[in-house]
């Protein structure tokens, strides 16, 4: 149906009406007091969504944007970086770093799980000399639904002296994510996941530790440099022209989660995660990952039932129910399907998609005992 459609692919996602206005508005003047204003305001939201006391750098690009900017910043030509790999997202730090020209090391662990917190530990117990100069991570892995123990992580990368650089695009306004508290050092994110609005804007924080590699860092990137970004916050404006029209959408944005509060915000996620698992259970569906302890609250994969394909069950959601899922990435092509469930979405989502997807299987001649699906979304939802 028109205009019905409904985004539950991990980015981008549904976007708020109030939010959709302020980009039809005429672009102010990027270096008029009127937009610096905006973007005093919007800056001191982004360290209290961050949770640091340190700049949000805003870029104009999507994530990788971003994760590229921090590498490029903080990485000279032959410096030993560890990468953790759990999926897609981790292997993008790792082709970056290489591309940088680093020496990387991998450590992987299979599609579906986390990293073993021990097996870093052994791994950095081990550099004496340490000759690991960064660690890149994956907070939420998109491509698996997996949330790493990012906390207990960087504790380990911390005690090792190693800077940590990590990929908080699907966990920041999803799943909480202390930067300063837990002592971070480097965090990316993109506008088009947990902050409801369109792609086009990429985040990065860095902490003062961090901001030590950027001053010993030989050629840092231009566009996205460091330095000029942070000297540019300081007087609320940015060194090039930022997307206006997405600044003033997430100042919008920005307002609405600070009404609701972060543990709000983290709870909601946590519950439909929740309800949409215990749905998916009771069709007799297989989750990818299913030790709920280490699955994402934004990012749900599952596996389709047998003589069920993954495409049928994209096909029939999009045109009978407009809603959007998005296949598995690279070898999970085909083999699951993935429903986003971070931003802008309730429990009336949450309900409908389950409702929709036990239908679009039933229509697809699985037999799942029909109606039970929503009713144990419900009870994990109360
Ligand atoms: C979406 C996403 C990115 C960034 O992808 P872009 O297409 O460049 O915005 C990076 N990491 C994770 C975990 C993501 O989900």
């Amino acid at each position: 149906m028109k205009d019905k459609q409904f985004l539950m692919i991990p980015g981008p996602t549904p976007v708020p009406e109030t939010a959709l206005l302020a980009m039809a508005k005429h672009p102010m003047g990027h270096r008029s007091s009127e937009f610096s204003a905006v973007l005093a305001e919007v800056f001191a939201d982004l360290k209290w969504l961050f949770q640091t006391q340190e700049d949000v750098f805003i870029l104009t690009s999507s994530g990788t944007g971003a994760m590229e900017a921090a590498i490029y910043n903080l990485v000279n030509q032959g410096d030993k970086v560890l990468s953790l790999v759990i999926g897609n997202f981790g292997e993008r730090w790792a082709k970056i770093a290489k591309m940088r020209g680093a020496d990387v090391e991998i450590i992987a662990a299979d599609w579906g799980k986390a990293i073993e917190p021990a097996v870093l530990k052994a791994r950095l117990d081990q550099d004496v000399n340490k000759e690991i100069k960064f660690v890149t991570l994956t907070h939420n892995e998109t491509s698996t639904g997996v949330t790493n123990d990012l906390k207990t992580l960087n504790d380990i990368i911390q005690e090792h002296g190693a800077i940590s650089v990590v990929d908080g695009v699907t966990s920041v306004g999803a799943i909480q994510l202390k930067m300063d508290e837990w002592g971070i050092d480097v965090v990316v994110s993109g506008s088009q996941k947990g902050f409801m609005i369109p792609p086009g804007l990429a985040f990065l924080a860095c902490s003062k530790k961090a901001w030590k590699a950027y001053e010993n860092c030989k050629n840092p990137s231009f566009y996205f440099n460091f330095g000029a970004y942070k000297k540019s916050a300081a007087q609320s404006t940015t060194p090039y022209t930022p997307n206006v029209s997405l600044i003033m959408a997430l100042r919008e944005t920005l307002k609405m989660m600070k009404a609701e509060g972060l543990e709000n915000i983290f709870n909601r996620h946590a519950k439909l995660a929740a309800g949409l698992r215990a749905g998916v259970r009771s069709m007799g569906l297989k989750l990818f990952v299913e030790d709920d302890s280490i699955a994402s609250n934004a990012i749900t994969a599952i596996l389709p039932p047998d003589g069920v394909t993954v495409p049928d069950i994209r096909k029939t959601l999009t045109k009978d129910f407009d809603i959007v899922v998005a296949n598995g990435q690279n070898q999970l092509q085909d083999k699951i399907f993935r429903m986003g469930h971070l931003g802008f979405v309730s429990e009336r989502d949450l309900i409908t998609a389950v409702g929709s997807l036990e239908m679009a299987l039933a229509k697809l001649g699985y037999k799942s005992p029909k109606g039970e699906a929503t009713t144990a979304a419900i009870k994990a939802l109360i």
